[in-house]
């Protein structure tokens, strides 16, 4: 008998992109739900989503589309952009990206699939691409420490306002502004400054030292260009108890005294212009440095130096017991994703161009903008900065704008008859000669300002004398083949999701196809100047349209705001927003945020932040909100009751049934219901956020929508709010940020962009278009469905933590090693160094249950690599059985030395009751695909208590 050939629509979509998104083929999926006991994939999901949240209908959303069709559509969008030579400053500048690091680390998964360094033994090679970050900022700036970047300098220059109230001994809750600062900056401090309760005074740095404050924020060079020496404001300052942080420019300290010199006490900023593209307001990383002393008070990552089993030097993330994870509603910051990606690429760009290189490319910044400045001067134009680095300041109003742009420059309209031009890396002598031809009438004889512009120094007095990056690996790899080897030799110390399955619970490691991440490197999104005129910024503005309409159909909610670049920080705009509208009703006490137990660690912090008042709610024995205490303490706070922030479903990896009844409880009183969306993944077309009843959530872009994880950063965290709290959604300074042509309500910032990390937003869009309603919908039936198969399969070897009421769980589950540790001394830390030696990365550990790991495989893993790791998880069980059973000893067997490293192979001196063949090959797939750890076990415990967070001095190579 023949069967029919099938219909071409049946052949189209067997050639749909979602067949490639998921990894079980439907036969597979068979096989898995027979293992699990589950007639069907819709069973399945009765089984584990409670039929009263399920939406009555599929997502009303575009029908799928083909990889290269997404890719056309884009790309008719992207042209509706209209890219001018960017000279607006504020931050952004033109930049080269070197090829060399756009190709092998921004373009590459071995990059930017990595995950937060946590394993830091697989994970060598970012974490030392972090330190000479950190390296190149204390280099730089001149402070003894600097930490792995924060989310953008204007929430950089709020973390420091925080600190400062942190470590300064001053009573006085006021803090300088300097208004020099970015407007951006500014706005951002405003919003942070209301809920802490500080009063923000704005002054000339001249006036600054006649102030009392706890702290201040000056800014080097200035948001007109201007550059003076900050020694004595600083001085004054300190001496009056405050805290003194300064925004400064990396490339401008190339050749500038720096801030540590001057006394500053903190130094922040971009690392953008070294080498990261504009992208339409980023992602890109900031820097943050300060003084030793300060460590404990530093919010956000710092990369340390310790030792691992050996005795050889090894690299971890250090001092971890400061952040949000341990501190919670105490911890600095509630900064959890940050940049690592983008302070990779900032700090190989001074690998690859070295303290020679980098001189090279300021000293002709500086030029560049001397000769345009003696140029405008010749002509008669005032040019008003005393002293600039690459920026001036000119007495032309908005006719000089318009005529430059009309020329395809963006200059900066200050509004007040003045203007601004930014010279940047891109910037060529040409440029510089049409920009005097526009601005002046007249044409310019380059080579003679030129040589007038040599003979003259406005920087006098101003330039640094200290050497910059004096270490190796900044003097080591200036040709592209030492370069490409270098990132290739870290690339390989690192296992990311190129290499194998991330587990992460929480953290939805899922598939970051090809297709998705193309257009983030089209010059059209990467060379968008955030402030430029919006209509050069069309096809983004409708591309970030369209990308909002398809979330807010997701979430069912009515707007979404753009710009959290983390979904921390979409917790904080959506609490402003609570706030914010509790306020407008005259009830701005209601300042009470419940978080239950489970809760991830960012939620108090941010509550805190907020200047809210956090009370913990219990969870039953079931892992679900007690009700009951939410009910009682509801009550009890009823008149103050701010909010609920729940996270949905549970971190305890189920989807609880009285989800509803929770979100009326808190309305009853008053309260409105955040909710944290990282587990997003387990609702898409099957429930969501807003018919659930939230009134407010963020969406981890970088979780649910396929944003790479890029080792730690960058992200993306959009709120999705109901009508009644839309008009409270955070602004900006200096960009529309609503639909078209709709003006800002004067809200304020709370990142420095108007659409926080615009440019990977492409990379979602594309997640979506490809996949369309139905995929959607089939990812997140698929993710359900791999981690039921996950926990079925493990249940007999570490017991499933929490399951629904019919047994299932949602899109992760939590596995218990705590019966293990009590019979054997093995500890979740040595389950998670032994998957190394099996080449998997370990999954969630010790999150929302100390001595448990949770595994949400997601809807991209392939049966036969959830087969593989299900594999390794009951040898290491077995393993432990041969210690329950005296085969081992309890501190000398594969699970305590784990990892294992090549030195161990070749260790003449292997005393050990297990062969090195059982360490390093425990199953015969191991071989064919082995990683190996570049280091053995980090004393963690050495690494906090002999602080080093520097590259190892010259000497140490000699
Ligand atoms: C990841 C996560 C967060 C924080 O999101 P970031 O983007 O890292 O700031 C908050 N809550 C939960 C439950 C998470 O998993």
């Amino acid at each position: 008998m023949t069967t029919p050939a099938p219909r071409l629509a049946d052949l189209e979509q067997q050639d749909e992109f979602i067949a490639r998104h998921l990894g079980p083929c439907p036969a597979e999926q068979a096989a898995m739900l027979a293992a699990i006991g589950a007639g069907s994939l819709d069973e399945l999901i009765a089984q584990t989503v409670p039929v009263a949240i399920r939406l009555p209908a599929d997502l009303p959303l575009p029908a799928p589309r083909r990889e290269h069709q997404a890719l056309a559509d884009l790309q008719v969008l992207a042209r509706k952009n209209q890219l001018q030579k960017n000279l607006i400053g504020l931050g952004y500048y033109e930049t080269l990206t070197p090829k060399v690091i756009l190709r092998n680390v921004m373009e590459n998964p071995g990059w930017y699939t990595a995950y937060t360094p946590y394993q830091a033994e697989i994970a060598q090679g970012r974490l030392e691409a972090l330190l000479n970050f950190q390296q190149m900022v204390i280099d730089l700036t001149g402070l003894e420490l600097a930490n792995a970047s924060l989310l953008d300098e204007a929430t950089a220059a709020a973390e420091a306002m925080a600190m400062a109230r942190r470590v300064s001994k001053s009573s006085s809750m006021r803090f300088f502004v300097d208004q020099a600062c970015f407007p951006q900056t500014v706005d951002v401090l405003k919003t942070r400054a209301g809920y802490f309760g500080f009063e923000l005074v704005y002054g000339s740095a001249a006036e600054a030292g006649a102030q009392e404050c706890f702290g201040a924020l000056l800014q080097y060079p200035g948001e007109t260009g201007q550059v003076d020496d900050l020694s004595a404001t600083i001085a004054a300052l300190k001496a009056s108890g405050a805290v003194v942080a300064v925004a400064t420019d990396l490339m401008a300290l190339v050749l500038l005294k720096s801030p540590g010199a001057m006394g500053a006490d903190i130094a922040l900023g971009s690392s953008q212009r070294f080498g990261i593209p504009m992208g339409f307001g980023g992602p890109h990383a900031a820097f943050f440095a300060t003084r030793e002393a300060h460590v404990r008070s530093m919010p956000g990552r710092i990369i340390g130096v310790s030792r691992d089993a050996r005795g050889n030097r090894a690299l971890r993330m250090t001092l971890q017991t400061r952040e949000q994870h341990i501190r919670r509603e105490k911890a600095n910051s509630n900064i959890c994703t940050s940049q690592v990606l983008l302070a990779n690429m900032a700090g190989m760009y001074a690998v690859y161009h070295g303290p020679q290189g980098l001189k090279t490319i300021a000293g002709r910044i500086h030029r560049l903008a001397a000769i345009l400045a003696l140029g405008l001067e010749a002509a008669g134009v005032r040019q008003l900065n005393s002293r600039y680095f690459d920026t001036l300041h000119v007495a032309l109003g908005s006719a000089a704008v318009a005529a430059a742009q009309e020329a395809g420059f963006n200059l900066r309209d200050l509004g007040d008859g003045t203007l601004g031009i930014a010279i940047g890396e891109k910037t060529t002598g040409a440029d510089v000669a049409a920009l005097l031809q526009v601005l002046t009438g007249k044409p310019a004889d380059l080579a003679a300002l030129d040589a007038q512009a040599a003979a003259r120094d406005v920087l006098a007095g101003l330039l640094r004398q200290d050497a910059i990056l004096t270490h190796p690996v900044f003097n080591t790899h200036h040709t592209e083949h030492e370069m490409l080897r270098y990132l290739k030799q870290l690339q390989n110390r690192d296992l990311a999701m190129d290499h194998a399955m991330i587990s992460l619970g929480s953290c939805t490691m899922k598939l970051n196809a090809t297709s998705e991440m193309i257009p983030v490197t089209w010059p059209e999104f990467g060379d968008l100047h955030p402030f430029a005129p919006v209509e050069q910024a069309r096809g983004c503005l409708e591309m970030i349209g369209q990308l909002s309409g398809w979330l807010q159909t997701i979430t069912g909610f009515d707007a979404v705001c753009m710009q959290p670049n983390s979904g921390a920080q979409g917790e904080y705009a959506g609490l402003v927003a609570i706030r914010r509208y509790h306020a407008s009703r005259g009830e701005a006490r209601r300042n009470i945020c419940l978080i239950p137990r489970s809760a991830h660690g960012t939620n108090p912090a941010t509550a805190q932040m907020a200047g809210m008042q956090v009370v913990v709610v219990e969870c039953d024995e079931n892992g679900n909100v007690d009700v009951a205490d939410l009910k009682a303490k509801a009550e009890q706070h009823s008149a103050n009751l701010g909010c609920l922030m729940l996270t949905y479903p549970s971190t305890h990896g189920v989807f609880e049934e009285a989800v509803r009844e929770i979100c009326a409880i808190v309305h009853a009183h008053g309260g409105q219901v955040y909710m944290d969306g990282a587990n997003l993944n387990a609702q898409v077309g099957l429930t969501a956020p807003g018919y659930i009843g939230a009134d407010v959530s963020h969406m981890n872009l970088h979780k649910t929508f396929a944003i790479p994880h890029g080792g730690g950063g960058p992200g993306m965290g959009p709120i999705g709010l109901k009508a009644h709290l839309a008009p409270f959604m955070a602004d900006h300074v200096l960009q529309a940020t609503g639909p078209a042509g709709r003006v800002n309500a004067g809200q304020g910032a709370v990142s420095a962009a108007p659409f926080g990390s615009a440019s990977i937003l492409p990379i979602s869009w594309m997640y979506i278009a490809m996949l369309g309603g139905r995929g959607l919908k089939q990812a997140t039936q698929t993710a359900i469905l791999n981690a039921n198969y996950v926990a079925s399969r493990l249940q007999a070897h570490y017991p499933v933590l929490y399951v629904g009421s019919q047994g299932r769980v949602a899109h992760e589950c939590i596995l218990d090693i705590r019966p293990v540790k009590a019979a054997t001394g093995i500890t979740e830390t040595d389950i998670a160094k032994r998957l190394m030696d099996y080449g998997f990365h370990a999954p969630t550990v010790s999150f929302p249950v100390a001595g448990t790991i949770m595994v949400e495989p997601t809807e991209s893993e392939s049966k036969a690599e959830l087969d593989r790791f299900i594999e390794a998880l009951i040898s290491i069980r077995n393993e432990i059985r041969k210690i329950e059973a005296g085969e081992w000893p309890a501190d000398n067997n594969p699970l305590k030395h784990a990892p294992h490293t090549q030195k161990d192979v070749v260790d003449a001196g292997w005393s050990r009751p297990y062969s090195r063949e059982e360490a390093c090959f425990p199953l015969p797939w191991v071989a064919e695909n082995k990683f190996w750890p570049s280091v053995n076990r980090i004393d963690d415990v050495y690494g906090d208590r002999n602080l080093c967070c520097a590259c190892p001095p010259p000497e140490a190579y000699r």
